[in-house]
Parts: C-alpha cells; sequence; structure tokens
C-alpha cells in the first residue's frame, strides 16, 4: 500500500486507509510498538544511524512507528509534507515556540485563543526576552499595525473559542509573507475534516489531537503540521531533545480516531446546528454564537474557507451567572467539563473556568461574559441535547 499516493483520495478515505504500515504478520488493524529503544543488527549498524548515514529508529524520544503511522495519517488529511506528533495541544505550541523564536523575536497573537496559550505567550515565552501582543482575530488592520521589524510569526484559532468568530486565513498568511513572517493556525476546532489552512496559505497547523481527532476523550496529545524543511530542520531537532515526544499507545489510538474522524465531524455540525437554532427560540437566551447561523457576522467567511461549522455553540443567557450555573447544573446527560471535541455533550461556564485566570479586563476584551455558556454538542440524539438544556432554562 505504501506506494499509493493518498493525496489523491478524499479525505475519508485517507483518515481510514492512508499511513497503514502492515508488519509481516498482515494484521488487517494497525499494530502498536511500546519500545522504548530498537537493536542494532551491529556496531557498525548503530554507528551509522547515530550518525545519520542510515535512516532507521534509535530511542522512542525520536521515532516510533506507531508515531510515524500516525504522523503520516495526519500529514495527508492536513495536505502537508509533515506532521511531527507531541505529547500534548500545549507540548506542540511550546515547540513551535522552541524551535523558531530566540530572545529578541516578537510574536502577534489573537487575543481569542486557549487560555493555556495566551499564558504561554504572556508568561512563558516572556520569560525568555519574546514579547507579544495581542489583537482581535477578525480585526486585519490590528495585526497589520502589530508588525514589526522582529515579527516571527501570527499565531490564530479560527473559530475561535467560544465565541466562533472567523479569521481570514489566506488574508493573513499574504499579511504574514508579506513582512517576512510565518502564520500558525491551531486548528483543533475544525480539524482538517473541515478546514485546511495550509491550503488556505498557513505555514503550520498545530493540533491538540485530544479533541476531535481522538474524539472519544481517552489520551491527551498534539501534532505540528506543514512544511518538511521547517519541521525537520527547526522543530524536530527540539522534540528530539526536550522530549515533547507522544508515547506509542496515543499514537495507536489517534491513528484508529483519524478512521472516523470525517464522520464524527459531520454529525458534530449537524447536531450543534440544530441545537443553535433550538437555542435562538428560547426567551431565556440572549444571544447564540454559532458560525453556522446565517445571521452570524462571519457566517459568509467561514462558509468560504470551511467545509462544516464545527462543534462549539456558546450562548448568553438572561441574568448572568446565577442563571447560567443554573441551566449547567440543571443538566442531567450533559458532561459538566471543561473539556470539548468527544462524542459526549459537555457544557462550561468559561469566565469561571477556561478563562478564569484571565483579567477581567481580558475577558471583557474577548467578549467572555458571566452569562456565557459553552457547549461541545456531542453525538446524543440532539433531540435528548435540547431537552438536557430545556429543564435550566425554562427554570427562571
Ligand atoms: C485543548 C486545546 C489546546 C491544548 O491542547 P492539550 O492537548 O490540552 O494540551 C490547544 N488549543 C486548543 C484550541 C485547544 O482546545
Amino acid at each position: 500500500m505504501s506506494d499509493i499516493d493518498w493525496q489523491d483520495y478524499s479525505i475519508e478515505t485517507q483518515g481510514v486507509r492512508a499511513g497503514q504500515q502492515r508488519t509481516p504478520e498482515n494484521e488487517h488493524s494497525d499494530a502498536i510498538f511500546p519500545t522504548s529503544s530498537y537493536v542494532f543488527g551491529s556496531a557498525q549498524e548503530a554507528f551509522e544511524r547515530f550518525s545519520g548515514k542510515a535512516a532507521g529508529n534509535i530511542y522512542s524520544r525520536f521515532t516510533n512507528p506507531t508515531v510515524r503511522a500516525f504522523e503520516n495519517r495526519l500529514a495527508v488529511m492536513e495536505g502537508a509534507e509533515r506532521a511531527m506528533a507531541t505529547s500534548s495541544g500545549m507540548a506542540a505550541i511550546n515547540v513551535v515556540c522552541l524551535g523558531l523564536l530566540s530572545a529578541g523575536d516578537h510574536v502577534i497573537c489573537s487575543r481569542s485563543v486557549f487560555g493555556n496559550t495566551a499564558l504561554m505567550f504572556k508568561n512563558i515565552m516572556q520569560k525568555f526576552a519574546v514579547e507579544t501582543t495581542f489583537v482581535d482575530l477578525d480585526d486585519i488592520n490590528a495585526w497589520a499595525s502589530a508588525i514589526k521589524p522582529n515579527t516571527r510569526f501570527l499565531f490564530l484559532e479560527t473559530p475561535s473559542n467560544p465565541l466562533g468568530n472567523v479569521a481570514d486565513i489566506k488574508a493573513l498568511a499574504e499579511l504574514a509573507h508579506a513582512n517576512g513572517a510565518l502564520l500558525i493556525v491551531d486548528n483543533v476546532y475544525c480539524t482538517p475534516a473541515l478546514q485546511k489552512p495550509l491550503s488556505l496559505g498557513a505555514d503550520l497547523v498545530v493540533h491538540s489531537a485530544t479533541k476531535y481527532i481522538d474524539g472519544q476523550g481517552r489520551c491527551i496529545g498534539g501534532a505540528v503540521v506543514g512544511n518538511n524543511a521547517l519541521i525537520e530542520e527547526k522543530i524536530y531537532p527540539i522534540l528530539r531533545t526536550a522530549g515533547h515526544t507522544m508515547s506509542p499507545f496515543n499514537a495507536w489510538v489517534f491513528h484508529k480516531g483519524l478512521e472516523t474522524l470525517s464522520l464524527r465531524m459531520e454529525k458534530h455540525c449537524s447536531n450543534a446546528l440544530i441545537v443553535a437554532r433550538w437555542l435562538e427560540q428560547q426567551s431565556n437566551v440572549e444571544k447564540v454564537y454559532y458560525t453556522g447561523l446565517a445571521n452570524h457576522p462571519q457566517h459568509e467567511l467561514a462558509k468560504q474557507q470551511q467545509s462544516g461549522f464545527g462543534g462549539i455553540v456558546s450562548f448568553e443567557v438572561k441574568g448572568g451567572k446565577n442563571n447560567a450555573w443554573k441551566v449547567i447544573d440543571m443538566t442531567q446527560m450533559i458532561s459538566i467539563t471543561a473539556n470539548l471535541g468527544d462524542v459526549k455533550s459537555m457544557i462550561t461556564h468559561p469566565s469561571t473556568t477556561t478563562h478564569g485566570r484571565l483579567t477581567e479586563e481580558e475577558r471583557n476584551k474577548a467578549g467572555i461574559t458571566d452569562a456565557l455558556i459553552r457547549l461541545g454538542v456531542g453525538l446524543e440524539n440532539a433531540g435528548d441535547i435540547t431537552a438536557d438544556l430545556h429543564r435550566g432554562l425554562s427554570s427562571f
């Protein structure tokens, strides 16, 4: 199968078929290689592998066949030359920072990023004299005016969590490249099943595989995907030395997760649209944030660069935090958890959990009010999900 060019196939087929390496046992599912090291046939072979004269595994902090299988499948699905798996989504972002940035460099980051991503730039990279400017995701002029001669990359998530703002990836890639910088897109919410940032000009994609790629909440992992030279020369050497490595077992789970990714994302999208439209009809709901709704200000842009709108729906209830907590606490089925990207629906109060470490001013700028609830819409029956929300929404 290794001589098939999976890039020519559609994403459903790529997810099921790309990147499988059979052992001589001819197993139909994929083997796992839980090994820390590898045996050399001779001292000469050991020498050749260590010196880079011969290809082959040395130690699983560097390479592992199961991890490589997952990387190859994900790379094909993102339309990329290379994917590099990492131990978590944050490890992916960290290894990109360590690989691409030096003291004195500058980064521009969307204000609406995953909480720990903002802290990575603000608290951790700042210790190493990397300066970050935070801007509004959908304000292209703000990105443009934040550019400095030492800007190395622009970093964003689109659509944003939890409010679903959309960035114009193509326009931002052009802006970055015109200024000698790279564009890095966190593609966690859409996954390659719904959005391919590299095809729109992004240089690197980062993933938390923990979310939709696994899709069933079992493992923590991540990946950096994109240009082979950039990853091989600047980023992989950091992983190899510093150990942001994914474990073989997790790689196997994610590899199998990719087999059902397209199918799951379709259902996440259709369920989310049903739930968003239902929420719009509820008298105690003030506002619904979902890019799939025609009245979302960036619905058209989302439609252009995504093939679906994803599974995250957020909404504001009347009466602020008390009523938001009421709706959350009166669910019986939906899981109260700060995670997302799971077959199980999940409900979160962002201002007191995922965004609780931001200052009030930062939260207000990002539009995270106390009335806001985030739903990670799962794969249960949509009517059962709305019924679970109705209990709280009809109680005040
Ligand atoms: C969860 C998440 C991350 C971090 O991933 P981990 O696997 O939890 O380290 C990064 N970006 C986004 C958008 C996420 O949702």
